[in-house]
């Protein structure tokens, strides 16, 4: 049994890479295979979660466009159709700004085929990145997107919108490492995407995990206290009944036993306008300790990169 301190990474250098080198970093999250990637392993990652219609996976790349139409039409258009998951703003009259992600505009075209700003989205992404789009119905009229042009807006232009906008489009990705009641808490934000460690397809038993099961340090108990003792023996008691279940049994059947301290790994990926919103919440003195033992770090690391935001 392993013990270890709860920890986060701002993804950073993430946020520079291709859409399916993003998709592929935090899919991988889920086997905890990230030894498996490699120079040309993004694609045929990222195509295999398109045709298995794993799409939450999906939601992980995200990018802002400028839509500029000849008419207004489109325009009103899309917004009769109540864009889902797409955050939306106009530049003026003819232009939009729009961040979504492949997922959001995958569905976009797939519940509005007749929609044109979400066809000429689709079709330029699809000119890039093919590998999204194979199993979609690109087929519908083509001439229904003319009229309409999309360029992408780089990270750097997203950057420099003004706080309201650059709040709502700028996107960032959180790495935590943490113990599964803090996850548990995380997943009740909605306006994110997440990817976790799967304790249904990870074996603590397998060499690269040890051959044992990591904990999370609890915040609540000094480390030379009786509680801690307790709480120590609890989990090499745990861990020992989840080894040997896993003689006869699958890990999803042997994590029937695993405690809330069990270490895990999650990517949590939202705009900074619901970052801002869950710090809020997760550095409060009402939040639940070892939350803010995390929480209150990341917010301070937001507030030097983005004082507007998070001032
Ligand atoms: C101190 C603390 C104690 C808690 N105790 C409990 C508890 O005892 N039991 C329990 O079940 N939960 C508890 N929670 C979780 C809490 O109820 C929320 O589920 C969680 O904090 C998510 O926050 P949220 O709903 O404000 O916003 P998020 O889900 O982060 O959403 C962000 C914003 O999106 C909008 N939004 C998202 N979804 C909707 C929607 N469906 N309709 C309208 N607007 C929406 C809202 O504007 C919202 O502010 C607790 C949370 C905290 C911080």
């Amino acid at each position: 049994m392993r013990i270890i301190a709860p920890s986060f990474t701002i993804l950073d250098e993430l946020d520079q890479q291709s859409l399916p080198v993003r998709i592929e970093y935090c899919g991988r999250i889920c086997y905890k295979s990230e030894n498996r990637i490699d120079s040309g392993s993004a694609i045929p990652f990222v195509r295999k979660m398109a045709e298995n219609g794993h799409n939450s996976v999906l939601e992980m790349g995200v990018t802002t466009l400028i839509a500029t139409c000849a008419t207004p039409e489109p325009i009103q258009a899309l917004f009769f159709r109540q864009p889902k998951f797409l955050h939306i703003d106009r530049l003026d009259d003819r232009q939009l700004l729009i961040t979504g992600s492949v997922r959001a505009f995958r569905e976009m075209l797939l519940f509005h085929p007749d929609d044109a700003i979400s066809l000429a989205i689709v079709r330029f992404l699809d000119s890039r990145h093919p590998y999204f789009f194979e199993t979609l119905p690109l087929a519908a009229d083509p001439e229904r997107a003319v009229g309409v042009t999309i360029e992408k807006m780089g990270l750097a232009a997203v950057d420099r919108l003004a706080p309201p906008m650059h709040a709502r489009h700028r996107f960032l990705a959180v790495r935590f490492i943490v113990n599964r009641a803090v996850t548990h808490e995380l997943v009740r934000h909605r306006p994110c995407t997440f990817l976790q460690e799967s304790q249904r397809y990870c074996r603590y038993s397998a060499d690269k995990f040890g051959n044992e099961v990591t904990f999370i340090k609890p915040v609540f108990f000094e480390e030379d206290s009786e509680e801690f003792a307790l709480w120590r023996q609890s989990m090499e008691m745990m861990e020992a009944r989840y080894l040997r279940l896993l003689e006869t049994s699958s890990p999803q059947a042997a994590r029937t036993v695993l405690p809330n301290s069990c270490k895990t790994e999650i990517i949590v990926y939202a705009n900074l306008l619901e970052w801002r919103h869950i710090l809020s919440l997760r550095t409060s003195p009402a939040a639940e300790p070892s939350m803010r033992e995390v929480m209150i770090p990341l917010a301070e690391a937001l507030r030097q990169r983005y004082p507007a935001i998070f001032s």
